[in-house]
């Protein structure tokens, strides 16, 4: 069996299928393993340069993390409060909201009190205490069903930077029920959506509610979650090859061939069984040249993909007075969001010393005499890859200045890194669930074939293992029930 695909859904597919007696390779057109998970060193720190944070509600990830001997090293957010920049003035971000759609809308609550809408944005929210329900007849955009709850200001300066911290998308683009899918399913038994919110969430006084008693939500790796992608190739057992770009995809009477490497010297792979843990766009084309899969090429070959770099620096504590001050003071935030209408370059930022308290350290950057805090800045959303047009110098000047008014920083950083993620995250836009639907109809239909990643049911590290599980056993299924020996 071949899988395409070296990112953690490929792995992983080839982790669930170890001890089986079908013999896997795993073909990563890159250098190197990983894909969106990759960590290299800011200041002598080792920090993730994509995903940092592994829900840990949902049990693929840290079952995955232990399954494969790297239980040992997971650990705790310091802190998950976080906060928004809006209105001039950094605002604590609402506890009591799912995607940033409020629960709490009283005179004395936590949206209130928070400070983020104007007194005219709150009074407009309260209205969905008392307007009739909305009907909502099939999908449709978060922001045109959020908005027309509680209006613009609680789409523009909540739920929209929560969407963008995840997907770097557009809440009028995104839809409602394949990014807040709880929500969606919750609403139609509610009058008000801040009621279908309140009963997602522990009440208040109950355990998880409220701090201290809320457990951890995010976990991550001692050593990054870029360490999983080696570890889970490891403990696969599969043959592992990189710089081995599939470029054609073809069905033979017994099974599937697959064309590798350059035009100039392709190298043909034959299998009974592929898996294609591949983006939205290559597996289109793959699947372009499999007779019978257009729908599914078209409607895959359809999803958006926005783009972004992640813009990491690194300064002494004594320069950042923002974390300094609130960590004397025992009320560090793990950083902000920033909407879009405030027109920013910035759109999130992390403060990743302060969210995970064990990279903190002083290093030879800092003469070892006090410790480095790293910060991390999400640059890009879909729509405004113009400014990922700067070179890496420009945009970790670009970060710094917006830093520096945000959080008081002084001076140069002691070190800086860009990573770019050209067409790193799939936007799920108003239909998404119908499209993944097609897509599956038309893959299911071809004997021996799976697809698997962040395109279809998550973009999320759980959600992603998720799907490579389901592609493992259907491919094995296949192979089982073709009753010979499979290669
Ligand atoms: C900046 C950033 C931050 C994120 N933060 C988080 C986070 O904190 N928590 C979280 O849960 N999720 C996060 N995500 C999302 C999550 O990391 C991804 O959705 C997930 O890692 C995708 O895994 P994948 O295996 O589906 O795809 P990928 O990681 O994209 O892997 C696909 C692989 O296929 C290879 N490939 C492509 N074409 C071919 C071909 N023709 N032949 C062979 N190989 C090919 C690629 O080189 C790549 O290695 C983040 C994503 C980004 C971009």
């Amino acid at each position: 069996m071949v899988i395409v695909g070296g990112g953690i859904a490929g792995l992983a597919a080839a982790f669930f299928l170890r001890g089986e007696p079908v013999r896997v390779t795993v073909l990563e057109g890159s250098p190197r393993l990983g894909g969106k998970l990759s960590v290299s060193e800011v200041a002598g720190i080792a920090v993730d340069e994509g995903a940092e944070a592994l829900l840990v509600r949902r049990p693929e990830g840290t079952g995955l993390i232990r399954d494969v001997g790297l239980g040992d090293q997971l650990v705790t957010p310091g802190t998950t409060s976080s906060a928004i920049w809006t209105r001039d003035a950094m605002r604590p971000l609402p506890r009591r909201q799912f995607m940033g759609v409020p629960a709490d809308l009283a005179d004395d609550g936590d949206l209130a009190r928070s400070g983020v809408l104007s007194p005219e944005g709150l009074a407009r929210a309260r209205q969905d205490l008392d307007l009739p329900a909305t009907p909502r007849d099939g999908d449709t955009a978060v922001a045109a069903y959020v908005g027309a709850r509680f209006g613009d200001e609680v789409v523009e300066r909540l739920v929209d930077p929560l969407l963008g911290g995840v997907y770097a998308g557009r809440s009028e683009d995104l839809s409602f029920e394949a990014t807040l899918g709880p929500l969606a399913a919750a609403a139609p038994a509610h009058r008000s959506l801040s009621g279908a919110v309140t009963s997602l969430l522990p009440a208040a006084g109950e355990p998880g509610a409220d701090p201290p008693t809320r457990p951890a939500v995010f976990t991550t790796l001692s050593g990054g979650l870029g360490a999983l992608p080696a570890a889970v190739a490891e403990a696969s057992g599969a043959v592992i090859r990189t710089r081995a770009t599939v470029r054609e995809l073809a069905r033979t009477a017994t099974g599937w061939r697959l064309t590798v490497g350059s035009a100039a010297a392709p190298e043909e792979i034959t299998a009974d069984a592929v898996v294609l843990a591949l983006p939205a766009r290559p597996a289109a084309r793959l699947l372009g040249g499999v007779p019978g899969t257009s729908a599914a090429a078209a409607a895959l070959g359809g999803i958006e993909y926005a783009s972004m770099a992640i813009v990491t620096l690194a300064y002494p504590r004594s320069r950042v007075p923002a974390i300094r001050d609130a960590v004397a003071q025992g009320a560090p935030r793990s950083g902000y969001l920033v909407p879009a209408v405030e027109k920013r370059a910035v759109k999130a930022v992390t403060f990743s010393t302060v969210k995970w308290p064990h990279l903190v350290r002083a290093t030879a950057a800092t003469g070892a005499t006090e410790p480095v805090d790293l910060i991390r800045c999400s640059i890009g959303r879909i729509g405004e890859e113009g400014v990922l047009q700067r070179d890496d110098r420009e945009l970790a000047d670009l970060a710094a200045a917006d830093l520096a008014e945000a959080t008081g920083a002084q001076g140069d950083p002691l070190d800086s890194r860009v990573t770019r993620w050209g067409g790193g995250l799939p936007q799920y836009t108003v239909g998404h669930l119908d499209r993944i639907a097609a897509i599956r109809a038309g893959v299911d239909a071809q004997p021996g074939l799976a697809v698997c990643g962040a395109a279809y049911d998550g973009l999320g590290i759980p959600a992603c293992i998720a799907t490579a599980r389901t592609a493992a056993e259907r491919t094995l299924g296949y192979l089982r029930a073709r009753s010979r020996p499979a290669v």
